[in-house]
C-alpha cells in the first residue's frame, strides 16, 4: 500500500472545507481513453477540431454526434473506480468538500458525488447549438441529432475546443479554491489553462495542496507534496487514514 506521509493525515483530520480537483487520470483508470487515446480506427482520419469545435458540428454535425455517441457508450460500460469511491465517501465523512473535475463522463455522479462542478460539462447531457438551450438526455435513438424547438440541432454539452469554459462553473471553482485549507489535485497533467490554475490559485491562497499523479506535472514544484501513483490506489490508502 501507498505510503501517505504524517503531514497529510493532519491535514485530512483537520480539514474544513477539502477541495479536490480531477483529471483525465482518474477516468484512465476506468478505462475510459483521453480525447487523443480514442482517437483510433475511423476515427483516426479526423483533426481533434473537426470532432470537437462549433466550426466541426457545423460543418459536419452527423460525424460530430456519432463521435460523441460513440464515446458516451464507453463512459456507460465503465464503472467508477476507487479514485471516484474514496472521494464520493470523504464527501460523506467530511463537513465540506468541493469537488471540481476536468472529465466529462459522469463517473462521479455515479461514485455518488452528489454536485462536482464540472469545468468540461457533461457528455450525458444535451444543449442547443443555436440558442444554447438545455436539451435534457440523450433520446433512445442516439443515432439521429435531436432538434430544439427554436428549430436548431442538440450537441452533447461539453466543451469544445475554441469554446469557453462555463462561466458559473468556473467560478465556484476559483472560489472554492481561494478559501481552501487542502487541496487535492488527481491525475491531472496540469497542462490546459485556466483549469490548470487552480492549484495554484489555492496555494497562493494559503491551501495545503497535493499533487496526485504517476509523473511529475508543472504543478509538482509548488505543491507541498507528491504522491506519485495511480488515483485509485492512492485514494484508497488516504481513506483507510481517515477513521
Ligand atoms: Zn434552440
Amino acid at each position: 500500500m501507498t505510503p501517505i506521509p504524517d503531514d497529510l493525515i493532519r491535514h485530512l483530520q483537520q480539514v474544513r472545507h477539502l477541495v479536490i480537483f480531477t483529471g483525465a487520470g482518474v477516468s484512465a483508470e476506468s478505462g475510459i481513453p483521453t480525447f487523443r487515446d480514442a482517437q483510433t480506427g475511423l476515427w483516426a482520419k479526423y483533426r481533434p477540431e473537426q470532432l470537437a469545435s462549433p466550426e466541426g458540428f457545423h460543418a459536419d454535425p452527423q460525424t460530430v454526434w456519432d463521435w460523441y455517441a460513440w464515446r458516451r457508450e464507453k463512459c456507460l460500460a465503465a464503472e467508477p473506480n476507487a479514485a471516484h469511491l474514496a472521494i464520493a465517501e470523504l464527501e460523506r465523512r467530511l463537513p465540506r468538500v468541493t469537488l471540481i473535475t476536468q472529465n466529462v463522463d459522469g463517473l462521479h455522479q455515479r461514485a455518488g458525488s452528489s454536485a462536482p462542478l464540472e469545468l468540461h460539462g457533461n457528455i450525458h447531457h444535451l444543449k442547443c447549438f443555436a440558442c444554447r438551450r438545455d436539451g435534457g438526455d440523450w433520446p433512445d435513438d442516439v443515432r439521429t441529432i435531436p432538434r430544439c424547438r427554436c428549430g436548431g440541432r442538440m450537441r452533447p454539452a461539453v466543451v469544445w475546443f475554441g469554446e469557453s469554459l462555463p462561466e458559473t462553473v468556473l467560478g465556484a471553482a476559483a472560489e472554492a479554491s481561494q478559501h481552501t485549507d487542502l487541496f487535492l489535485s488527481i491525475g491531472t497533467s496540469s497542462l490546459v489553462y485556466p483549469a490548470a490554475e487552480l492549484p495554484f490559485l489555492a496555494k497562493r491562497h494559503g491551501a495545503f495542496v497535493v499533487e496526485i499523479n504517476p509523473q511529475p506535472t508543472p504543478l509538482s514544484a509548488r505543491a507541498d507534496l507528491c504522491l506519485q501513483g495511480a488515483a485509485g490506489e492512492v485514494m484508497a490508502a488516504l481513506l483507510a487514514t481517515n477513521t
